[in-house]
């Protein structure tokens, strides 16, 4: 028996440094970090001594419980989850997921310097834009775009460029609010020009806009009510409509088009979403979608449209501001590829392959997983396979139409507990699993599922409690 005093047994701050098993952790992260975490253990050990107490943590104990520590405080808290969601662009979990070409393409540019801002003909600066400006133009028929940062910013460049201290029509049943505080009316009065509201929620009629355009007019604007719809007794007017209304007031036609998807849905199931190339068919002299809603790429906000007024949007020195890096650039390049090849893209594009995906392929991966999951969960729910229906998410098409497939996680007891208990073990897991709540049920929409494994393979770390 040892017989000093016990808070004499703690080992020293020197002796845990210098002990063997220490050194690795000193050459890993150095010195400092391994330091304060000896500090801050001995300080927890002490505190929690008490006089009775004999057993006293070995120098190796301590280590191992400092490497845990370490490791745990510098993992960035942002890390990949797994989204079951069945919503296919989920914005909190970070919307559209890139094609391998995007993410190669970006880890090349990531390493080193790159011909960002330089004309390698002229050997001379060049603009940024010329990365992406031709590729846009020919998918969409456009003369001329530019990228920003995301679809928020290219509105807000776009009404703060042409319409700053004069007006806008936009009907009162496009005033939408998007997720994360995006709404019209206050995009519009930061950027500086006045929104006059036309018609009513349910119904605005040509005329309505004829009587709303006066001398401070600068544009007319449409909004594509992305997250909502508006049933029964409705009236909107058409984009052909506008565009010519606007032509003939010599006045732009501005048209929001929020998710913006380069290719025709209705193959896979879905109603028909106006492409960009529709809007500038139907006569918009601009047009502004998002870069990581439909199109299936980064972060952006991509503008499109006539010549002159693309010059005007890019000579604003809030441009400069809302810009995007070369991260972006790089794998929206990559992206905007792949949309040359229109037979294969379900194929290379991410959420359209999800978009596409069979309810007979989604089964045969919930078959695939629930012999997995049932011995986990037994002692704590009834698991199975219901059929669902996915949305698309991210303000494309409000309704959850797309047939699918989940696995059912029905909690023993009906206390809503034990529901949150199994919820939060998916969401500890080292590759967080994020399913959706539904009627006293946690269901995982296999929808967007990529690999079975990355779920089978760490479910014996799920701990319910
Ligand atoms: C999503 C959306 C936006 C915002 O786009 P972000 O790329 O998220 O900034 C703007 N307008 C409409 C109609 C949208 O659907």
């Amino acid at each position: 028996m040892n017989s000093r005093p016990v808070f004499a047994q703690i080992p020293s701050v020197d002796r845990v440094i210098g002990s063997e098993a220490c050194k690795f952790l000193v050459a890993k992260h150095g010195r400092s970090v391994v330091t304060t975490g000896v500090r801050a253990i001995l300080a927890s050990i002490r505190s929690e001594l008490t006089e009775s107490d004999t057993d006293i943590p070995s120098v190796t104990t301590i280590v191992d419980l400092l490497r845990h520590n370490i490791e745990e405080t510098q993992r960035p808290s942002l890390k990949p989850v797994i989204n079951l969601t069945g919503t296919v662009l989920h914005t909190n979990l970070g919307r559209a997921s890139l094609p391998e070409e995007a993410i190669s393409g970006m880890v090349k540019i990531a390493r080193g310097p790159s011909n960002l801002e330089y004309d390698l003909d002229a050997g001379k600066r060049g603009d940024r834009d010329d990365h992406l400006e031709r590729a846009i133009t020919g998918i969409t028929g456009a003369e001329a775009a530019t990228v920003v940062n995301n679809n928020a910013a290219a509105v807000l460049l776009t009404l703060n460029s042409l319409a700053r201290e004069k007006e806008v029509p936009v009907s009162r049943g496009e005033l939408v609010e998007i997720g994360g505080s995006f709404r019209i009316p206050e995009i519009m009065a930061q950027s500086g020009c006045k929104l006059v509201e036309v018609g009513s929620t349910n119904r605005t009629h040509l005329r309505d806009y004829q009587q709303a355009i006066g001398e401070k007019t600068a544009l007319l604007m449409k909004v594509h009510t992305s997250n909502y719809e508006i049933k029964g007794f409705t009236s909107s007017v058409t984009d052909q409509e506008l565009a010519e209304l606007a032509s003939s007031r010599h006045i732009p036609f501005v048209t929001d088009l929020g998710s913006g998807t380069l290719v025709d849905l209705s193959p896979f199931g879905l109603p028909h979403e106006p492409t960009a190339q529709e809007a500038i068919d139907a006569g918009a002299d601009i047009v502004t979608f998002s870069g990581d809603k439909l199109l299936g790429g980064p972060q952006a906000g991509i503008i499109i449209g006539k010549r002159e007024l693309i010059a005007t949007i890019k000579a604003n020195p809030l441009k400069r501001a809302l810009r995007i890096d070369k991260m972006t650039m790089v794998a929206l390049a990559e992206v905007l590829n792949l949309y040359k090849d229109p037979d294969r893209l379900c194929d290379r594009i991410p959420t359209l392959r999800y978009l596409a995906r069979s309810v007979q392929e989604i089964e045969e991966m919930a078959r695939e997983i629930l012999p997995s999951l049932l011995p986990v969960l037994s002692n704590y729910a009834t698991v199975d396979i219901v059929g669902v229906h996915s949305q698309i998410g991210s303000g494309s098409l409000p309704l959850e139409l797309l047939p699918s497939k989940a696995i059912r996680i029905q909690p023993h007891k009906p206390s809503d507990k034990q529901l949150q208990q199994i919820t939060k073990a998916f969401r500890h897991l080292p590759t967080p699993v994020i399913g959706r709540i539904h009627d006293g049920e946690l269901l995982f929409d296999l929808r967007t599922m990529e690999q079975p494994a990355d779920l089978t393979e760490q479910l014996s770390q799920l701990d319910i409690p």
